[in-house]
């Protein structure tokens, strides 16, 4: 794409979603270039009207077709900002795929993302809910997050701390409309201990997974390696089957967070029997009690009537309440 943007009318989004659910955008607009984003800002439609960006449709669902305009980020740069020789900051575009970025920094001889290998999605939706797996989290390895603020059409550069992370949370997410994350800077280590001492290996079956692959002290590339193998073997493949990862999580007190909350969220859904549960083409994954799938067919409205209802039945036999980790769009939880 030549020019710094380009304009569709009433676009169809049925590939931009992992869940594959059919939706249109009035307007999507794809931006090759971020400087372009104060002139595009300054078109009424994009300055008063509501806009959503869109990553890798990986962590929405579109219940409804979304209202205003559909901005989508192209920008595939990854590159040095600083190459020390025990830390290297790495800056990404928004529009690079997540995997990629992880693959990159791997092999450069960089260690701080291996945990979060496979994660679907772009390096500018990583910060919005701080993605976290397999006992890492986004947040320890991000330097600064480049935003564009739609109020003050500036450029500008939180560090950790202004990004205000928290589990699967940050300013990004609790205010969705204030900015357009451009790229994310990353401080990653380019010398991790010989001993793989700061690589963390503590979550649930990754030492057994590292065991079966016959390593003893594993590289950070080896690490990204196992969880991608436990990943393929637990999540079902967006292009096979239609799922956003986890469709929920329980809302509980502070101090249960991480995989407690998650394992617990899986465990209330799976006993009260919906695990593998499929209602035309709208069912919850038999491998995992956590994912919504669709099947082929099955619309957003349909898949958020069954997480209402699984939602309902968890908060009627448990009191528990469940939220959705996936951003509904056109419909209210
Ligand atoms: C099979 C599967 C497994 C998953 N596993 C995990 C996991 O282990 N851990 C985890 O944390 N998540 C997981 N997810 C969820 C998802 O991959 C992440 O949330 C990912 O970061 C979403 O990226 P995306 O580009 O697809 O964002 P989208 O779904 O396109 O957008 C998600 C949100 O971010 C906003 N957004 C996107 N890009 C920008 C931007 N540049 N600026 C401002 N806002 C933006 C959107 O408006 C929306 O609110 C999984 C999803 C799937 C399908």
């Amino acid at each position: 794409m030549a020019e710094p943007y380009r304009i569709v009318e009433n676009a169809r989004l049925d590939a931009r979603n992992t869940f594959g659910v059919a939706a249109r955008a009035p307007l999507l607009v794809e931006v090759a270039d971020t400087a372009a984003l104060p002139e595009l800002f300054g078109y009424a439609m994009l300055r008063d009207g509501p806009v959503l960006v869109l990553g890798g449709g990986s962590n929405l669902l579109f219940a409804g077709d979304p209202e205003g305009t559909v901005l989508a980020l192209g920008g595939q740069r990854i590159g040095f900002v600083e190459d020390d020789p025990d830390l290297a900051i790495v800056r990404a575009d928004a529009g690079v795929e997540w995997h990629t970025l992880v693959l990159w920094t791997l092999g450069h001889g960089l260690a701080g993302l291996e945990n979060l290998a496979l994660i679907p999605g772009t390096v500018g939706a990583a910060p919005i809910q701080n993605i976290g797996a397999y006992g890492a989290e986004v947040r320890e390895c991000i330097h600064r997050v480049e935003a564009f603020e739609r109020a003050t059409g500036e450029l500008q550069r939180l560090d950790r701390e202004a990004c205000a992370f928290a589990y699967r949370d940050s300013v990004f997410k609790r205010e969705p409309d204030r900015f357009v994350v451009t790229a994310v800077e990353f401080a990653l280590s380019r010398t991790p201990a010989l001993d793989g001492s700061d690589l963390k290996l503590d979550y649930a079956g990754l030492r057994e997974e590292l065991a079966a692959m016959q390593i003893d002290t594993p590289r950070a590339s080896q690490v990204a390696e196992a969880v991608c193998r436990i990943r393929r073997r637990k999540l079902p493949d967006p292009a096979l089957l239609g799922n956003a990862g986890s469709a929920t999580f329980p809302v509980l007190s502070p101090q249960d967070v991480g995989a407690t909350r998650k394992l617990s969220a899986a465990w209330l859904i799976d006993a009260c029997g919906w695990k593998g549960y499929r209602e035309g083409d709208a069912g919850v994954a038999d491998t995992h009690a956590l994912v919504l799938v669709n099947h082929g067919t099955a619309t957003g409205a349909q898949l958020l009537d069954l997480a209402r209802r699984i939602a309902e039945s968890v908060a009627q036999r448990f009191g528990v309440s469940l939220e959705p980790e996936p951003r509904v769009i056109g419909a209210a939880w």
